[in-house]
């Protein structure tokens, strides 16, 4: 890698993911564009990444590379998720420092002045954030969360902080560790934590979406959810081998009780009912762990194909080419 020099400004990328936010940019993009300003010691650049959006997001952004030449797109070929979105910003971002933002102002710009603060002045690695209150989410939802954090804390090796959002600023030498674990299967959260570097958490309150609708429904955070046990932690694989030991003692103990039961009291034939229930309880445990084996073969065979994280159909480059041909 070539070796370039240094200015004396910090970069600060800021990655957005945007699917169908129309109408959150235009009031997000005006609150950034305020806030570096009003840092102006520090370089901009903002890569928003546009996830096969549906409605006029993508114009929207074309426009905005026009008037401002610190903005940069990515826009994939189809609907990758999120995921792939943050992705391909942090593997596309130039910046010394790099933050992940949503577009629908759910992470609060102003904040970006204080995290770099301290990242600049602690020593930090990162600052991240995470929020407890969650005013939009149902009782169901929360406590689902709140299982599901207490849940992944034991079985998995990966810190998890209970309300971490995306929402983080991190240092160059962090976001190459993270553009460097190109998995297929990506569960941010935690990659993040797996490389490591110091980083301090702060609280805030998370505030309701500004415009539009959220794209992750119930369902959708659940195959999440699942997706992070998946990825960081193989308790279930252990599970599976503890629960089948433990059926072998059982069986074992009953196999015995039964044998002397009939040397002492005779062969009274009967309790087919319960040997139905016996075997029918066991084949379900039997399918359900083969399921869960299922899974992670899966997730092993995506992996090995090595499919292409996010596919690229424009970049502002494109567009600002094919302006010239005109
Ligand atoms: N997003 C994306 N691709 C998707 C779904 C969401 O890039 O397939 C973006 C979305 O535009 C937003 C961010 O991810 O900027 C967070 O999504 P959302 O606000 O819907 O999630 P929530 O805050 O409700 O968890
Ligand atoms: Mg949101």
């Amino acid at each position: 890698m070539a070796m370039t020099k240094k200015t004396q400004k910090d970069k600060i990328s800021i990655i957005v993911p945007c699917y169908n936010e129309e109408e959150s940019l235009p009031i997000f993009y005006k609150e950034i564009d305020k806030i570096s300003q009003e840092m102006p010691k520090v370089d901009f650049e903002l890569l928003f990444i546009n996830d096969g959006s549906i409605d006029k997001t993508l114009n929207q952004l074309r426009t905005l590379s026009e008037q401002d030449n610190r903005i940069r797109y990515i826009s994939f070929s189809r609907n990758f998720g999120k995921e792939a979105g943050m992705y391909a910003g942090l593997e596309n971002a130039t910046g010394d420092f790099v933050a992940i933002m949503d577009a629908d102002m759910q992470d609060p710009p102003s904040m970006i002045k204080k995290m770099y603060k301290i990242i600049k002045e602690e020593n930090y690695d990162c600052v991240a954030l995470y929020s407890k209150t969650h005013k939009d989410y149902s009782l169901i939802r929360k406590l689902f969360t709140t299982c599901w954090y207490k849940l992944i804390a034991k079985i998995s090796s990966t810190e998890q902080i209970p309300g971490a959002r995306d929402f983080r600023l991190m240092k160059r030498k962090m976001v190459d560790a993270i553009v460097n674990m190109n998995e297929y299967n990506r569960y941010s959260k935690g990659i993040f934590s797996f490389v490591g570097f110091n980083t301090k958490w702060l609280n805030y309150e998370a505030p309701d979406r500004v415009a539009g609708k959220s794209k992750f429904s119930f369902f959708k955070l659940f195959k999440y959810a699942i997706e992070g046990i998946l990825a960081f932690s193989t308790a279930p694989l252990v599970l599976s081998a503890i629960v089948g030991l433990l059926f072998c003692l059982i069986s074992f103990i009953a196999i015995i009780v039964i044998i002397v039961k009939t040397i002492v009291y005779g062969d009274p034939v009967g309790g087919w009912p319960s040997l139905a229930c016996m075997v029918m309880f066991m084949s379900g445990v039997q399918l359900f762990f083969l399921g869960v084996i299922g899974m992670y073969l899966s997730k092993t065979y995506l992996e090995i194909k090595k499919r292409p994280i996010y596919i690229i159909k424009e970049t502002e480059q494109d567009y600002r080419e094919s302006k010239k041909e005109l």
